[in-house]
């Protein structure tokens, strides 16, 4: 007596030859995979192998157990929504060799962009280049092919796709900042241009009358926006890298002047939050920290530069002892000194100001616990600005991911 040895992409094939496309509704598939799969699964085996019987009589299960273990994994199994990530200029791109901003067109300006992009689909499409190049990848298991089901819903492809692998629905925007979005990618894509356009930013009111959605949407979008292109450094400083901190907020707007004080005064961050920030090669990396003592500050510089190289910093008793890992060049500003040969701090010093006028001038206010987005997002608007405006705009949709929840965002609010 022949047995069948069960395979389980015959079983799939049975279930997608049961079922309609047109009627698709990816929440019960989903769940139909986490939840319930035992239950379909006994009803699959069943018609699956009633079908076979009569070709080939015998049929022999599997256990069971072990092949739900197996779906299992397979479905709870969570993967990047891209391999495309982290990129901030071109000597970071370079790096990263399989980062493109250009698998798709690069536009010159707003409304060359609208232009093109004039309809959901071609700006769905846009992205779809952008973050797949031309191989969808399924966000749920990882799986990059060219041949993942298309699903048509009413007669017409509108870029759903099922994964050939884990079976479960996707679209490009799944994990993005647009997913479950009611605002039109169209909106969207305008939005990130005025994101990218402006050095000090743009705030939700600028938007909301730019491109015509409510304060509130607008708001939203920006601070979705905003989270995505969040921290993405994972690289390591290696050359002359700049440290420095500074206090943003609080009632004593103007002692920032007096933090080069050797005492805590100025640089006590109880009426202000204390940003801590590192620049090198054209490239800044901030991070809000609750003090600027010495074991706060020093385990970050050891975490992101390189040990053996040139570290430059000012006097601050935070960053004494470093010359054990590094070679620490001291610049005293309390005695008038801002400039030793090609070191500096200037650069950083350039930045936090930039910072400080975008937060006064367009954003007015910052709550203490958001700061780390602004800051995340002057510091993304910093490393990218020495791209063509139309590839800053390709690399933060190549950057869509969502990173935090709504919730999360405005909890505190
Ligand atoms: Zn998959």
């Amino acid at each position: 007596m022949a047995a069948i040895k069960f395979d389980f992409t015959s079983c799939y094939e049975y279930y997608d030859s049961q079922f309609e496309y047109e009627d698709f509704v990816p929440e019960r598939e989903s769940t139909f995979l986490s939840e319930t799969c035992e239950d379909i699964l006994r009803v699959i085996f069943k018609n699956t192998c009633a079908e076979k019987v009569s070709k080939t009589k015998v049929v022999q299960f599997p256990d069971p157990v072990k092949l739900l273990t197996t779906i299992r994994k397979g479905v709870s199994k969570t993967l990047p929504v891209t391999p495309k990530f982290i990129i901030f200029n071109k000597s970071i791109m370079a790096k990263h060799p399989n980062i493109e901003l250009n698998t798709t067109s690069i536009f010159k300006s707003k409304s060359d962009m609208t232009k093109t992009l004039n309809t959901e689909k071609a700006c769905r499409e846009h992205l779809e280049k952008l973050r797949w190049d031309g191989k969808p990848i399924c966000p749920h298991c990882g799986s990059q092919r060219e041949n993942h089901y298309k699903i048509n819903t009413r007669g017409e492809f509108r870029g759903r796709y099922k994964c050939k692998d884990c079976r479960l629905p996707f679209s490009v925007t799944v994990g993005t900042i647009f997913e479950k979005s009611q605002i039109p990618l169209q909106k969207w894509f305008e939005a990130i241009f005025y994101f990218v356009l402006g050095k000090k930013g743009v705030s939700s009111v600028e938007l909301h009358r730019a491109i015509g959605v409510t304060q509130k949407s607008a708001w939203f979008m920006l601070s979705r926006i905003r989270n995505s292109v969040g921290n993405r450094m994972d690289f390591e400083f290696d050359d002359i890298t700049q440290v420095d901190e500074t206090y943003v907020g609080g009632k004593n707007k103007n002692r920032s002047k007096h933090k080069k004080v050797a005492n805590t005064q100025g640089r006590s961050g109880e009426t202000k939050t204390v940003v801590f920030g590192m620049l090198s090669q054209g490239l800044v990396h901030t991070k809000v920290i609750k003090n600027a003592e010495k074991d706060t500050l020093q385990p970050i510089i050891k975490s992101k530069v390189k040990k053996g190289s040139v570290l430059v910093s000012d006097g601050w008793s935070g960053y004494s002892g470093l010359n054990r890992d590094y070679d620490h060049k001291i610049i005293k500003h309390s005695h008038g000194i801002f400039k030793k040969g090609p070191y500096h701090t200037n650069g950083i010093e350039g930045f936090w100001s930039l910072l400080k006028r975008g937060i006064i001038g367009v954003y007015h206010y910052v709550s203490p616990k958001h700061l780390y987005l602004y800051c995340d997002e002057f510091s993304y608007r910093y490393n990218i600005r020495k791209l063509s405006l139309g590839e800053q705009f390709n690399l933060t949709l190549i950057n869509s991911d969502e990173r935090l929840t709504y919730r999360d965002l405005i909890s505190d609010w």
